[in-house]
């Protein structure tokens, strides 16, 4: 679950990390107020779950309360990365002299945490990593003893020379190490963090996302979700318990079982499709899931054929094939619809669908290619 800059801010400042004084604004008059209020330079910034928001107009400094209401009236409505800014974050604008990045993810590889920082901040840290990689530093901690100072104070060189800033760059890590593991953070970043000339440190943006798996644990993290944030498909699915994720593809993909959805994107690849989504309806017999998985689907306009792939062990077919039935009762289909099933039940399921004028197919791998040839055959059309 990704939460806007500002509740990450909130995160970190709780944390004891340096971070400008800032509210937030869903209003222009809402935001001249709060600068006024300030009676400093402001900075306004768009609070999307999306990142390069400067590049896109999305973060503006203001020196008085009449330049914040016209930047923050320009940024709300704004669509950024195909995001409508809703709300702005009216903060302190902060004296920069440099930027760096500091971030901590949870690493695949090396299976522990992996505290990042760069010299070379305010830019995609990808960006960096892909163009000058000995700019960034990594240190894999430990979990059961957590950042040592050795290893925040050998960050906090790679950062700053001088000691006044080492030391407040190591702080400033083992917080955000802390906030990090508190939370149940997959990531946690600071870019950039401000060197100001004062050579004071202040994280001037933050991000955060929390491993969905963390959410039971944490309902005051769980809070922080806002749904107006997140794709509609991704929340509608979260909300018929539906582990969904969009793609970019146009065959739209129903399976049970994770390991199976993973076999059928590939599957479909090799035959030269893209997958529109991952969506596993779980291991569960509900028609009602069927029915809630189709309604996600083709409420996405790119989709061009929908796949079912369904391998009956838990799961009975005969159940995925009444959600099909009722499913296409409710809402016509309006794209080809192909379906594998297998498994327990499956000459009920056959019989249900061939009522409904539907037929079915046992071989997975010939399931696969007719989806795929749907989509070819309309392209080509
Ligand atoms: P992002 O583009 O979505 O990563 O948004 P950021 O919050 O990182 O802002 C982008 C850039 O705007 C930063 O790298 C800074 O250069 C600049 N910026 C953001 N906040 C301030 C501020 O308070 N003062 C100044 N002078 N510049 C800022
Ligand atoms: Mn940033």
């Amino acid at each position: 679950m990704n939460i806007h800059e500002y509740q990450a801010k909130d995160i970190l400042r709780r944390a004891g990390v340096p971070v400008q004084p800032g509210e937030v604004a869903e209003t222009a008059a809402a935001a001249e107020a709060i600068a006024a209020r300030y009676g400093t330079a402001v900075v306004i910034k768009a609070q999307v779950h999306a990142g390069g928001r400067g590049k896109a107009g999305g973060v503006k400094l203001a020196k008085t309360p009449a330049e914040a209401r016209a930047h923050a009236e320009r940024i709300l409505g704004m669509s950024i990365k195909g995001l409508v800014v809703q709300r702005v974050l009216v903060a302190q604008a902060a004296e920069i002299a440099s930027e760096s990045y500091v971030g901590i993810i949870v690493d695949r590889v090396s299976k522990r945490p992996v505290v990042m920082v760069s010299p070379a901040g305010g830019i995609d840290i990808e960006e960096v990593a892909a163009t000058t990689p000995e700019r960034i530093k990594r240190v894999a901690v430990d979990p059961r003893y957590g950042l040592q100072p050795f290893e925040a104070m050998q960050c906090g060189f790679f950062l700053y020379r001088d000691l006044h800033r080492a030391r407040a760059a190591a702080r400033i890590l083992r917080q955000l190490y802390e906030a990090f593991m508190e939370s149940g953070a997959s990531l946690a970043e600071i870019n950039p963090l401000v060197s100001t000339p004062a050579n004071e440190l202040v994280a001037v943006d933050a991000k955060i996302s929390i491993d969905d798996n963390e959410l039971d644990r944490h309902p005051d993290l769980a809070a922080l979700r806002d749904e107006t944030a997140e794709a509609p498909s991704e929340t509608d699915a979260r909300k018929a318990n539906l582990t969904f994720i969009k793609l970019e593809g146009n065959v739209g993909c129903v399976v049970n079982g994770a390991g199976l959805a993973m076999a059928t994107m590939d599957l479909v690849k090799y035959y030269g499709g893209e997958p529109a989504n991952f969506l596993d309806i779980g291991g569960s017999s509900n028609p009602e899931k069927v029915i809630n998985a189709l309604r996600i689907i083709t409420s996405d306009p790119q989709v061009r054929v929908i796949l079912f792939n369904i391998f009956g062990g838990i799961t009975r077919t005969d159940d995925v094939a009444n959600g099909i039935v009722t499913a296409i009762r409710q809402h016509p289909l309006r794209v080809p619809l192909v379906i594998r099933l297998t498994g327990t039940n499956e000459h009920e399921a056959v019989r249900i669908l061939a009522s409904a004028g539907l037929s079915a197919m046992t071989d997975m791998d010939e399931a696969v290619r007719a989806a795929v040839a749907q989509v070819g055959a309309e392209t080509a059309a």
